[in-house]
């Protein structure tokens, strides 16, 4: 199209952002479209011809807004959110429009430097230990992932091949592929499952061990299960701890768990997907004590840092073990700089990525590390509002301590046995999805199913939280 058009079609676009983001309280926040709804509405072929601007512009609401789940809508309440910002969408507009691909210092000078400098920006802010910085005295740095389940593979898969290194260092006779099948990761129960994907791509048995009733998994259970598997034969080689549980918002001992991988030689990695953004204020990095331990640590600023997905920081101690996990080296890829600059590709699943660190440059600056804390303060607000409303009614119970976004309860009834009241959990968890007016999902821990509500997305209030507590109320009144 020609550049006039854009100019026009541009302008239409940001009004039709900036009016979305202001009549979202209108829309339903899931849809009422069927699997397969969206082949009916659309032709069987692509255009031959162009088209123009106004005939895509105008398919836009009819075609795709009223099949889609607003993740930005004041009743979603699920999973954890994908807060954005203005700051972030200019900056993912100029990443888009000089569509440069980053893999090497060579391919994007800049992308690759602010890169390295807004990762240590980020580490600072949420007060990670000196190792992790780039500009620090080691071998430590951070690399922004797409996701953090690509983080816990990277982790998992340099875990996996230093530990190979190490044992052929020991032993020259062993085969490689012996050598992984003795290898054994644990988590936790609570771990997200992202966990068990990376297993399932590194071909390393996870060890789920068990969490207590707080949700919280302890150095102990870890150090029994670990000398176990050495009595066995087995390698115990990587640990992923939690801060921030995807059910429960629960968090891992850091202390012990590092202490002990620290003792065993074991790789730690911290998936903090959603709380790490809760460290940027001061008054919560307790969740994280004993993060100077750790081998890797993550966090996915697209969960609760105003910066849109996908921007997921993982920081490693090391960067020699993700390079010399990952470092292949064909002629096309070789510059001049390439022994005294970073070139991210080794530390990374794809090779070409886009220019992330821009949203997180434009966001530090335009929102500010104060204006930051004020939104994840704002969130712990409404969810401590809502852990009031619910206490106030003895008809539910508080299962796990609110110290984040997350409150996790259940409706109860005198004398029911646990699959009992787990099944009333479970209509309540779908009459409140059928009613549509709030998004929240249903969660179990230790055989108890629970309904978790997660506040702070983007345009979420206590007003918000009020309307959303009287949906559950009136719900559970029609039980
Ligand atoms: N880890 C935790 C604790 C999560 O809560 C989530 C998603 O919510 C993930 C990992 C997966 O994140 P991603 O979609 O970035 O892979």
């Amino acid at each position: 199209i020609e550049p006039e058009t854009f100019r026009h079609a541009a302008t239409n676009m940001v009004d039709y952002i900036i009016n979305y983001h202001r009549d979202i309280h209108k829309r339903q926040t899931f849809p009422d479209v069927e699997p397969g709804f969206m082949q009916a509405r659309l032709p069987k072929e692509a255009p031959d011809y162009p088209e123009s601007w106004q005939e895509v512009f105008s398919d836009i609401e009819t075609v795709v807004m009223d099949g889609m789940t607003h993740w930005q809508s004041p009743g979603f309440f699920s999973y954890y959110p994908a807060t954005t910002s203005y700051p972030s969408m200019l900056a993912d507009m100029l990443c888009n429009g000089i569509s440069c691909v980053r893999f090497s210092w060579a391919s994007s000078p800049s992308a690759t430097e602010l890169e390295t400098v807004m990762m240590d920006w980020l580490a600072k802010a949420i007060g990670l230990p000196e190792c992790f910085i780039h500009g620090g005295h080691g071998p430590g740095g951070g690399v922004i992932q797409g996701s953090a389940s690509e983080s816990t593979l990277m982790a998992l898969m340099a875990a996996r091949n230093k530990t190979i290194r190490q044992e052929l260092s020991r032993d020259k006779s062993l085969r490689t592929h012996d050598i992984v099948a003795r290898m054994v990761a644990y988590s936790s129960q609570c771990t997200h499952s992202c966990m068990d994907r990376a297993g399932v791509f590194a071909l390393v048995e996870v060890r789920k061990l068990p969490v207590g009733k707080d949700g919280v998994m302890r150095g102990s259970v870890l150090k029994e299960a670990v000398m176990k598997d050495k009595d066995d034969g087995r390698i115990p080689m990587f640990v992923c701890a939690s801060i921030g549980t995807t059910p429960c918002c629960t968090f891992d001992d850091l202390e012990e768990i590092g202490k002990i991988c620290e003792e065993q030689e074991i790789w730690c990695h911290v998936d903090a997907a959603y709380a790490g953004a809760a460290l940027i204020c001061p008054e919560f990095r307790y969740i994280c004590k004993g993060v100077e331990r750790v081998t890797s640590f993550n966090f996915n600023p697209h969960k609760w840092l105003m910066v849109q997905i996908d921007c997921s920081a993982m920081w490693v101690r090391n960067s020699d073990d993700l390079i010399n996990s990952a470092e292949v080296n064909p002629l096309f890829l070789h510059h001049k700089a390439q022994d005294s600059a970073i070139d991210y590709r080794h530390w990374q699943i794809p090779l070409g990525r886009p220019f992330r660190s821009l949203k997180l440059w434009f966001v530090l600056r335009m929102v500010g590390i104060e204006g930051l804390r004020s939104n994840i303060r704002r969130g712990v607000q409404e969810a401590k509002h809502l852990e009031r409303l619910i206490r106030s009614d003895e008809r539910f119970e508080i299962l796990f301590p609110v110290t984040l976004g997350l409150v996790c309860f259940k409706f109860k009834h005198p004398g029911l046995l646990l699959e009992e009241e787990n099944s009333l959990n479970e209509r309540l968890y779908q009459k409140i999805h059928n009613d549509k007016r709030i998004l929240l999902v249903l969660a179990m821990v230790n055989g108890v199913y629970f309904i978790r509500v997660c506040t702070g997305s983007t345009h979420c209030s206590i007003a918000q939280v009020n309307k959303c507590w009287n949906v559950i109320k009136e719900m559970a009144e029609q039980l």
